[in-house]
């Protein structure tokens, strides 16, 4: 039960959304304007915020990015994404962005945020010929997202996949060793995939107490930040032709005209984003 627009199951689950605790999708979704938030969200994100102002022009950047990035894969000729990290549904959702192009596109949504889970219905309902399929599962348990039954369902993993990784690695801290969580998904994609990531950065800030404050703020609240530098960010796409023009501030990846990208200075975006394609 993994297609169309039912819940898989009879309900949706219960879950405990811990809304006394600030978590990262409820503060995204707050900077992007949302209402899936709640007031501790609100205000770790406001201290965010009064910091860093530009974090939620940055927002809405990275979001145009991860639609310009898949209408470039789905141009491509990619039917198949996997996009962890989903994020709380918003305007131009991977299935709809890719189904817009191909109606036959499938996506596999994962997310470990329990109210990324209760608004899964929303990106359940796609066309009726592509599907989608969602997964409460965490990045790190790479051998469960690659091998449950709605990745089987909706992967074939003979065929080039994409893989999202937008605005989630800097949640990965160092000690979990994100690269080698994702060379397991390399590995497990074959010639033509594409990887599709953009990352929080410090590189594109003169202040580097500003962006010290800014982790201190995440930290704070609970919700682990690493931002890395382009080299390192490069790094984990190792081994895969990164298509032009290369890891660039989210704004200048392939722009589309839209004047709110064309306004922004790379600092503001405040993220790092790249394509790139197994050899
Ligand atoms: N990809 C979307 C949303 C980014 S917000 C976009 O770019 O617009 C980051 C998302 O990653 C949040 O929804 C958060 O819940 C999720 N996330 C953070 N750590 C995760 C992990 N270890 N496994 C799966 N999802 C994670």
């Amino acid at each position: 039960k993994v297609s169309g627009s039912e819940w898989p199951g009879d309900h949706a689950p219960s879950v405990d959304l811990r809304t006394d605790v600030p978590h990262s999708a409820r503060m995204y979704d707050y900077y992007l304007g949302g209402k899936d938030n709640f007031a501790a969200d609100r205000e770790a994100a406001e201290k965010v915020l009064q910091i860093f102002p530009d974090v939620a022009v940055g927002a809405r950047a990275n979001r145009r990015f991860l639609g310009r990035a898949v209408r470039f894969a789905a141009g491509m000729g990619i039917r198949q994404y996997v996009d962890i990290g989903t994020g709380i549904p918003t305007a131009e959702n991977t299935h709809e962005v890719a189904q817009s192009v191909a109606s036959d596109s499938r996506v596999v949504y994962v997310d470990n945020d329990p109210i990324v889970l209760t608004h899964a219905r929303a990106l359940l309902a796609g066309t009726p010929e592509g599907r989608t399929a969602y997964l409460d599962a965490d990045f790190r348990d790479h051998e469960r997202i690659l091998s449950a039954p709605e990745t089987s369902a909706l992967i074939d993993f003979k065929q080039p996949v994409a893989l999202l990784t937008v605005a989630l690695l800097h949640f990965i801290p160092d000690a979990d060793d994100p690269g080698a969580i994702l060379e397991h998904y390399k590995a497990a994609m074959p010639p033509g995939s594409v990887m599709i990531f953009s990352h929080a950065t410090t590189d594109l800030v003169d202040d580097s107490e500003e962006s010290r404050a800014v982790v201190r703020a995440y930290t704070g609240a609970g919700v682990g930040l690493t931002p890395r530098s382009r080299d390192r960010i490069t790094e984990f796409f190792a081994g895969w032709d990164l298509v032009e023009p290369g890891v660039v501030p989210v704004t200048e990846w392939r722009p589309d005209g839209n004047p709110d990208d064309a306004a922004l200075k790379a600092s503001q975006a405040g993220a790092f984003g790249g394509v790139a394609i197994k050899p």
